[in-house]
């Protein structure tokens, strides 16, 4: 059924049941990405809110497959796009922050970077890593991701998610396993709010820690450019960069793609890279390694959809 429905799109949405949030038809996902490549989502659902996302899941035909995604900063998708319904909780219930002295709850689909205001006006720090993150909070969660001495295993006190029968749990550190950039999280759990645990600080303090990180990153990432991050895991007790660059990667290019300058672990969509140019140059990167080093590297990079 679900091959079927891949051939004629107003199919899809024909059948998909009726929402409060919203379904946009065949869009392009290159503009959702870090990356600015990726082919388009059959249908993308924004849901208004977790009951909204609940009947979804709970009425949808059982062979409609469900991508989530959240602020695409981690993200290669492939040019052919993702058949099914891509999720993306960017809807206000999605974005709220309370504060329960110094443990902040924040919804899934808030930028990293806008906590910061809330952070400095209640004085709470320790969280300032988050905010330097590019993505949201469920990414954040999904990816453990961490920078600056810290991973969000190391403040993470508790998460609701929603499972495909629509059900909510609430989960601890114990549930998910952490470990570097990954953690035990099954494929069909959607995030919906996390709280970390800050600690008392003063607001200039805050700032100060902010700026640095900010000033930090502009000087060692090409953060300007068209990336999603590191490409590759650091394998334990190496660094991919210095990998990379030791096998004369640096500079090297697939059509539109190129290893950055500045971060060989970073690759840089030039402005007319294709989804399939990144990933080629990628695992040319992934070869030249293992034949130098016989070392394989991990994309850390997260690979969607198919390919045109
Ligand atoms: C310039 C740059 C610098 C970066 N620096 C760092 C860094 O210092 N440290 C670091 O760790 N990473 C870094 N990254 C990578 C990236 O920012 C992080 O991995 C980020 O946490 C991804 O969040 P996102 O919202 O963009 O998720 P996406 O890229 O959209 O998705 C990542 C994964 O999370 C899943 N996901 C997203 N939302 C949800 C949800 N609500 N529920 C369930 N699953 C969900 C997706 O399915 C996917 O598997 C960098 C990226 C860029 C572009």
């Amino acid at each position: 059924m679900f091959e079927k429905l891949l051939g004629n799109k107003s199919e899809l949405i024909g059948i998909l049941p009726e929402v409060r949030g919203k379904y946009l038809e065949n869009v392009k996902l290159a503009k959702y990405t870090w990356f600015g490549v990726g082919g388009p989502a059959e249908v993308l659902f924004l849901p208004a809110d977790a009951d909204d996302l609940r009947t979804f899941l709970l009425r949808k035909p059982e062979a409609v497959a469900v991508t989530v995604i959240g602020g695409g900063s981690n993200l290669l998708i492939r040019d052919g796009g993702i058949p099914g319904v891509v999720i993306k909780l960017s809807e206000p219930a999605f974005c709220k922050m309370e504060f329960n002295g110094t443990e902040v709850t924040v919804g899934a689909g808030l930028k990293n970077s806008d906590m910061k205001k809330e952070l400095i006006d209640h004085g709470v720090g320790g969280l300032e890593f988050i905010c330097s993150v590019p993505g949201c909070i469920g990414g954040l969660l999904r990816t453990n991701a961490g920078c600056f001495k810290k991973n969000v295993s190391d403040v993470f006190v508790k998460a609701h998610i929603m499972n495909d029968w629509g059900e909510i749990y609430e989960v601890g550190a114990e549930d998910f396993n952490f470990a570097y950039r990954t953690s035990m999280f099954p494929d069909t759990w959607i995030v919906l709010d996390v709280t970390f645990q800050g600690i008392r600080s003063k607001p200039e303090e805050i700032k100060k820690i902010l700026e640095e990180q900010a000033n930090y990153r502009k000087a060692h990432q090409p953060i300007n450019k068209k990336t999603a991050g590191s490409t590759f895991k650091n394998p334990e007790g190496l660094t991919a960069w210095k990998l990379i660059d030791e096998a004369g990667c640096k500079g090297l290019k697939v059509g539109g793609a190129e290893v950055s300058d500045m971060h060989c672990n970073f690759l840089i969509n030039r402005g007319n890279a294709t989804a399939e140019d990144i990933e080629k140059l990628g695992e040319l990167i992934v070869e030249k390694v293992k034949e130098k080093t016989a070392i394989t590297l991990e994309w850390e990079v997260r690979r969607m959809g198919v390919k045109k």
